[in-house]
């Protein structure tokens, strides 16, 4: 049991300029104000942790991530798409079950560092993927990036084995993309996704050569063509979302898609701006993600937030296009809905205890809004705990389930390896 005290408290819901939050087991019991704490708890048993001050909020959620890319970083760097994707490719060749735990795991060190405390993966090796992510304590959504029906089918053994562990696993079925698979492919991950009643995670009109190639392909667009062919039908985590029309949009609000905003993806690899606050208005649930780390090139959630609003006020040149508490909203309650992990994002009684601190002592994040400070001030360097299922998992630079170490030394042989 854990009562978090003397902190700025963003729920998600209110905030509190001096906040409490009890957990117990992996569940929060109380959030709100200390002040009015009804029944305090008895100290026996109880670890009391004093956030001096500190940004008390829901864990962020990365709703769109290749973790294991983080041994790629910088790999191609300032090199058009279709160059930096074949620079990347050839290296993902030479991954092994081995470098890709290596990679989940840093991965996830940095993701917990930033205040990440569930995240969503497309790659491959996905057994080892989820080792990772059980070894560490963090929660993810993960998914093989299937390009044929047999990697699609693959998706079977992987939620029978993995899907559920204390409610941190969830393993939907993954397909990379129109433009690298065909319509039996893309058919069977929506008949896959059904029989195992979970949702897909793909990539969707990213840039104008995929949507243009997809019209030449199946003579509608990308959403259109995926909606013909009853990938909508299930619930869909649809990352990028950047070349949309108005008739798209109307089939993401049709079939309730998750659209993944990755906005320092599409302008590192020059992919476009994503009509975000057009989407938000016409009702498309939009949440943020990451992007692997070879088109990022970091793994932090408070920049994607920042990046997000900023492109969203420049890009419609309205600066109430967005409000920051709607920012927050889709990097922490919107990206845990796109996951399947329905009860996160939001710190209320009854709720998976997932949330992190900022610094206290950070100048920067002591003005006037808290909402504002968490999207325009703070950056994943802040963070000096994190929390998820109730379990501290990060603490002043310290990692409680992993060993930071040997996964740093790891790190560099596994580099190389990719390198041969
Ligand atoms: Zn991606």
């Amino acid at each position: 049991m854990y009562l978090i005290k003397n902190v700025r408290l963003y729920t998600g819901r209110a905030s509190y300029e001096r906040g409490a939050v009890i957990t117990d087991g992996g569940r929060i019991i109380y959030a709100g104000d200390e002040a009015s704490m009804t029944a305090p708890p008895i100290l026996g048993g109880v670890s009391v942790i004093d956030g001096g001050g500190g940004i008390c909020m829901p864990g962020l959620c990365d709703a769109h991530c290749h973790a294991p890319m983080v041994l790629l970083r910088g790999e191609g760097a300032d090199l058009p798409l279709f160059d930096w994707l074949s620079c990347v490719q050839e290296m993902e060749e030479n991954f092994t079950p081995e470098t890709i735990y290596t990679g989940t795991m840093l991965a996830i060190m940095e993701l917990l560092r930033g205040g990440v405390t569930s995240f969503a993966d497309m790659y491959f090796e996905c057994a080892d993927m989820i080792r990772a992510v059980i070894d560490s304590g963090i929660r993810a959504n993960i998914t093989r990036g299937s390009t044929s029906v047999e990697g699609v089918r693959s998706h079977i053994d992987l939620h029978r084995e993995f899907d559920g562990a204390d409610g941190r696993v969830r393993v939907y079925v993954g397909l990379h993309g129109e433009y690298t698979s065909d319509e039996n492919v893309a058919r069977a991950a929506a008949e896959t996704a059904r029989e195992l009643g979970v949702g897909v995670h793909v990539h969707m009109s990213e840039s104008r050569g995929e949507v243009e190639g997809c019209i030449e392909r199946h003579g509608v667009t990308p959403p259109a063509y995926f909606e013909r062919i009853g990938l909508l039908d299930v619930p869909v985590i649809a990352a990028h979302c950047v070349h949309l029309t108005d008739a798209d949009i109307d089939i993401l609000v049709r079939h309730g898609v998750y659209a993944a905003h990755n906005p320092a993806s599409n302008m590192y690899l020059a992919s476009g701006i994503a009509p975000v606050a057009k989407m938000r208005a016409r009702g498309v649930n939009v949440a943020i993600g990451t992007d692997g780390a070879a088109s990022n090139n970091t793994l932090d959630m408070f920049r994607e937030m920042r990046l997000a609003a900023l492109l969203s006020k420049v890009s419609t040149m309205n600066a109430s296009s967005i409000a920051a508490a709607d920012v927050i909203k889709m990097a922490t309650e919107t990206g845990a809905r796109a996951m399947g992990f329905d009860e996160c994002g939001v710190l209320e009684a009854g709720r998976p205890a997932d949330l992190c601190i900022l610094d206290g002592g950070a100048l920067h994040l002591h003005g006037a809004d808290i909402a504002s400070d968490i999207v325009y001030a703070a950056c994943g360097a802040d963070v000096r705990l994190t929390m998820v299922n109730g379990r501290v998992l990060y603490r002043d630079g310290e990692y409680t389930t992993i060993d930071a170490e040997l996964m740093r030394a790891l790190a560099s042989s596994a580099r190389k390896s990719l390198r041969k």
